[in-house]
Formats: C-alpha cells, sequence, structure tokens
C-alpha cells in the first residue's frame, strides 16, 4: 500500500479527514522527505507505513486536540523535516505556521518541500528557540507553539512558553514518557506561567503510545526566560 493508502486505512479512526487536497500535498511530502533524505539526514522513517503513521497520523492527531481558528498564528519550535508544522499547514491553509529550527540545512529542504507540496502559509526561521524567544518579533505573538522530539518537557517549556500569547497554548507531541515529564516538569510550569490543561493519550497502528499534553499559558513570563542555551543545559528549570 502506498503512504495515502495507508493513512486513508487509518485516519477515520482518529477522527481525522483526509480529503484529497490533503492526499495530493502529503505524497509529494513524502517521496521529497526520501529525495532530501539521500542528501541530508531527515528522518529514520522512510517506509510506507512509517511515513503514513509514525510521521504524518501521530502530526494529524494534533488538530484534533486544539480548535485551530482562521488567522491563527503557530510556531512549531524545533520543526526539522517539517513535523508537526508542515503537516499541520498542510491541513490547515487557513492559519499561519511558521517553522523555527536550529539546523539550516534541514530548513533549507523544508522550505523545498512546503513550495513543491504548494504550501504557502509557512514562515521559516532560522534561530535557536532560547534566541528567538527574547525577540519583539516572536515573544508573544503565537496562539500555538507545537514541538515533538526536541527536549524534555521542563526543557521544552522553557524554549516555547516566550511565544506563546497569555491565554494560547503549547501542545507537547510526546512518547510514552509523557506522565513522567510531566512530573518533571512542575517547577518550569510554575515558573513560566503553565498549567496543564488535558492529556490527550493515544496509540498509534501498531501500539506505539503517544501523548499531546496541552499547556495552557496563564501568565506572561519574567523577563530573564528564556536564559541562554548554557544556563538552560546547565539548570534546567
Ligand atoms: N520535530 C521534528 C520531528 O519530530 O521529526 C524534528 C525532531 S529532531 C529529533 C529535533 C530538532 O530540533 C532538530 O532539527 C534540531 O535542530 C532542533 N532543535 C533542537 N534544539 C533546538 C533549539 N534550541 N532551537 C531550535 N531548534 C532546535
Amino acid at each position: 500500500m502506498s503512504v495515502i493508502e495507508v493513512l486513508k486505512q487509518h485516519a477515520p479512526a482518529y477522527g481525522v479527514e483526509i480529503d484529497d487536497a490533503l492526499s495530493q500535498k502529503l505524497c509529494v511530502y513524502a517521496q521529497l522527505l526520501r529525495e532530501w533524505n539521500e542528501k541530508i539526514n531527515l528522518t529514520a522513517i522512510l517506509d510506507d507505513e512509517g511515513i503514513a503513521l509514525k510521521h504524518f497520523l501521530d502530526c494529524l492527531v494534533v488538530g484534533k486536540c486544539a480548535e485551530f481558528k482562521a488567522g491563527q498564528k503557530i510556531i512549531d519550535v524545533g520543526t526539522g523535516a517539517g513535523f508537526p508544522g508542515l503537516v499541520l499547514a498542510a491541513a490547515f491553509p487557513e492559519i499561519n505556521v511558521t517553522l523555527l529550527d536550529s539546523t539550516g540545512k534541514k530548513l533549507k529542504a523544508v522550505e523545498d518541500i512546503a513550495k513543491n507540496m504548494g504550501v504557502s502559509n509557512v514562515e521559516i526561521v532560522h534561530a535557536r528557540a532560547e534566541e528567538a524567544g527574547q525577540k519583539p518579533v516572536f515573544r508573544e505573538q503565537y496562539d500555538f507553539a507545537t514541538a515533538r522530539a526536541v527536549a524534555e518537557l521542563r526543557v521544552l517549556l522553557e524554549y516555547t512558553l516566550p511565544f506563546v500569547k497569555v491565554g494560547g497554548h503549547f501542545l507537547s507531541l510526546k512518547g510514552a514518557s509523557a506522565l513522567e515529564e510531566i512530573d518533571g516538569a512542575k517547577a518550569s510550569l510554575s515558573t513560566l506561567g503553565g498549567k496543564i490543561e488535558r492529556i490527550n493519550e493515544f496509540s498509534l497502528p501498531g501500539g506505539d503510545k503517544r501523548a499531546i499534553i496541552c499547556v495552557k499559558k496563564i501568565s506572561h513570563i519574567p523577563s530573564r526566560y528564556p536564559r541562554v542555551s548554557a544556563q538552560i543545559a546547565k539548570k534546567p528549570l
């Protein structure tokens, strides 16, 4: 079965709709992901089923955990090959998605893939999250932040919450360690004004455990956060 056939077979069980326009875009995405991966290391998951389920479906479920409204702004921190940000931009053409990563060559691939998919509601930003989060042009400008496979939750909160408006949300895509990471993130949540609103737990076909942690930003963040990389690494909140 092709990537799209696998995706269409499993998506309905997750309440995810794959229409023709999205199928076409994701088909191009899968093809270019493989092509670019021959030049630079984007992902180890390249088989049809893996791309369909571990990349596309995993990211599309995020759309079931939030109500995205036209004109809203999302920033995907540590987007890598565009997960989940580029998948969400393809599925929700009426939202504006910023794809941020510190690795320029990955962003070059993502820019090319987005262009060929015909996805224009994305902006590419080459920066470290903790540096961009101190800049007024990015700070508290977003309705949602997302991140998958970037850092443990207590560190991720310092990377992502500075981008989010008060009242907005951070959607953290996690695996089986989600509850443990939440336990370890209590100090970080209280320092950075985040509150866990809900946790959507599910399993991908095949059994991989997944969780989307929805964190609401309830107050402004003290201006000293995010700190510089070395401090975050040395003394995570
Ligand atoms: N989110 C993608 C996914 O799920 O496939 C990529 C995950 S990859 C393991 C982690 C990515 O986060 C890398 O592309 C890396 O460059 C980026 N990254 C790590 N720390 C970062 C930081 N502080 N600021 C921006 N990007 C960062």
